[in-house]
């Protein structure tokens, strides 16, 4: 399979177990999305009993709507990887800074 490189931060790691996404505290999305204008959530969070298969494939941030995290420009995430994690009923990106 050929692969392509795309210019993307990685989720490195996720402790949200309980996302369909979520295998072994990694996510196995192919790209997530990450916050609104109210906190830096993530987008792609997807409840659910059954887990991905495709439990090999690394996430990337495709996108991040975080406009007031230092690491974002003209909304793109431009880290070279972020945490998620749970912070109370909210599923953050941890790697978020305020400017
Ligand atoms: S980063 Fe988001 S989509 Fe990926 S496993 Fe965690 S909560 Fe799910
Ligand atoms: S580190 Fe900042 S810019 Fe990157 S995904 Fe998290 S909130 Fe968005």
């Amino acid at each position: 399979m050929k692969h392509m490189t795309i210019d993307m931060p990685i989720v490195s790691e996720c402790l949200v177990s309980e996302c369909a996404y979520n295998v072994d505290m990694n996510c196995h999305a192919r790209a997530i999305t990450v916050g609104n204008s109210l906190h830096a959530g993530c987008d792609t969070f997807c409840s659910g009993s059954s887990h991905t298969k495709a439990a090999t494939r690394m996430a990337g941030v495709g996108a991040c709507k975080s406009t007031d995290c230092r690491f974002n420009e003209d909304l793109e995430c431009m880290t070279d990887s972020i945490r998620v994690g749970r912070v109370g009923q909210e599923v953050n990106c941890m790697t978020y800074s305020p400017r």
